[in-house]
């Protein structure tokens, strides 16, 4: 995949006003990937405009002509897969296998929401008077800005862009500056699609500006965000100025719930995919292991025999399946984690030490770990690790264990374990979570909606409902 080294505006490839670049590093060996221009204010003001100007034509195409373009997208990106999975792995780190499943999983998006934009389906509604009829329609938001993370550099981009173009809107993208190359490599493909030029425009830099121009802009309907809480948080605030309609899928602190009628095995399995999964760097991996105290050596024992064979390296090698975090500060933050917990009394059972080879190369691997913990409510217990750390807590009764997994003020995903029917129940209606796996942990698909309550965000990405986000219902009535 070529690597790209301009914004992209208006159908055009542009650099910043002040020619100012920033540089983009390879987590995996810390070299410089290649640089991007670095654009605030203005480049946003200009790109807002762009998008203005290109929604008075698109909004007008019809649901067919829009799902053509996103389906030509789709193949696409199947066609490019394995140059896109290299890219993404060089700017993210995740190993090359998981790269391609994110290929796959950010293209089904694509696909979904082609066939979506042939669905949107207004309501012809009884009325109490003769003579009288009344309907509604459905019609896009308008400018939409995008803002995303860099955990799933392709995936949080289709989540949004697919639903939104099908929709009938025009958008504005902020990818993470870690992980913009990928971005663009799609901004790419959509040209070679047919995208008319100003439907998407994405630009990079100074995250503050940038989000502060998209916030304050009256032009700008709607704002879709994934990213940390913190970060949701205060955009949300500077949304509130112009009314803007908010989508956000936030930050979350994930149970993980084995209980001792549990089939251990496939228990074991699932938390070790979810600490792989993007080396636990995604929103959903289970970040608080509760153990029912019957089975919990058994558990880590078994646990700390799978965590021994992972293979930890440049995710570009195929025998990968633990890369580096993101950046030095991820590892920091999960060393404090540690340091933090084992000072109040919890223990470390087991490290994948076998890293000091790759330290040389970046300071962005960390070796996987088993913590065990004593005392409650630890830093470790109400954060978002964000590592390949598996954190784990004991319990005696079913009845304890939900009122600890409640115990946040996050609401995204939550696991649990067991064989026992009537606790199936019990426990998934118990469990404050947008997102429920039992005895499973693929949480996200594009056919269901996804998202998180309380402060994991508000609306839903994916599903049937998912491009419900980007219109306006409209109610008409004809005397
Ligand atoms: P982040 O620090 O909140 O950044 C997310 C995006 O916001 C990035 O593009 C970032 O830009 C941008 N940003 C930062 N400060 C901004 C500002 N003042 N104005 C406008 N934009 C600003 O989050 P992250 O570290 O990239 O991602 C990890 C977080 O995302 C975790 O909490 C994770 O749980 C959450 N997440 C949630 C979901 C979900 O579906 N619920 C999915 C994935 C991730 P720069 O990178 O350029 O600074």
């Amino acid at each position: 995949m070529k690597i790209a080294t301009k914004c992209f505006i208006n159908g055009k490839w542009v650099e910043a006003n002040s020619g100012k670049t920033f540089p983009i590093y390879n987590p995996a060996n810390m070299e410089v990937i290649g640089h991007l221009p670095f654009m605030g204010i203005e480049e946003t003001k200009v790109a807002i405009s762009t998008a203005v100007e290109a929604l008075k034509s698109w909004k007008s195409t019809t649901g067919k002509e829009r799902a053509k373009i996103l389906r030509k997208l789709f193949e696409l990106m199947l066609r490019d897969k394995e140059k896109l999975a290299q890219l993404l792995t060089t700017e993210q780190g995740k190993s090359i296998t998981e790269a391609r499943n994110e290929i796959d999983y950010a293209a089904n998006f694509v696909e979904w929401f082609a066939e979506e934009a042939k669905r949107i389906y207004g309501d012809i509604v009884p009325s109490i008077k003769n003579g009288q009829r009344l309907f509604t329609i459905k019609q896009p938001i308008g400018v939409v800005a995008a803002i995303t993370p860099w955990n799933f550099p392709i995936a949080m981009i289709t989540r949004k862009i697919a639903p939104a173009l099908a929709a009938g809107c025009t958008v504005v993208l902020k990818p993470s500056e870690e992980t913009p190359f990928s971005a663009l490599a799609i901004a790419e493909l959509l040209v070679e699609a047919g995208l008319p030029s100003g439907v998407l425009n994405i630009i990079c830099g100074n995250a503050s500006e940038i989000g502060d121009a998209l916030t304050s802009s009256h032009e700008v309907r709607m704002l879709t965000f994934t990213g940390s809480t913190k970060v949701g948080k205060m955009l949300m605030g500077k949304c509130a100025g112009t009314v803007k309609k908010l989508a956000l899928e936030l930050g979350g602190n994930s149970p993980f719930i084995v209980f001792e009628d549990a089939d251990l095995d496939k228990a074991v399995a699932g938390l070790v995919a979810s600490k792989l999964r993007g080396g636990g760097q995604s929103c959903t991996s289970a970040n608080r292991v509760y153990l029912q105290e019957s089975i919990s050596e058994q558990f880590i024992e078994k646990l700390k025999l799978e965590f021994s064979k992972i293979q930890i390296g440049n995710g570009l090698n195929e025998e990968t399946n633990l890369g580096p975090l993101i950046n030095k500060a991820a590892t920091d933050k999960i060393s404090h984690l540690i340091a933090d917990a084992l000072a109040k009394g919890s223990k470390e059972v087991f490290s994948n030490n076998n890293i000091d080879h790759l330290s040389q190369q970046s300071l962005c691997y960390v070796s996987p770990k088993i913590i065990v913990n004593k005392a409650e409510n630890l830093e470790i217990e109400q954060t978002e690790i964000f590592g390949p750390i598996v954190s784990v807590f004991t319990f005696k009764t079913e009845e304890e264990v939900l009122k600890r997994a409640n115990n946040t003020n996050y609401g995204l995903a939550s696991y649990f374990y067991t064989e026992n029917k009537d606790r199936i129940w019990r426990v998934s209606e118990s469990l404050e979570y947008g997102l429920v796996g039992i005895n499973d942990i693929a949480l996200a698909s594009e056919m269901a909606s996804f998202g998180g309550i309380k402060e994991s965000g508000i609306g839903r990405e994916g599903g049937k409902h998912g491009i419900s986000e980007f219109l306006e219902e409209k109610f008409m009535v004809i005397s």
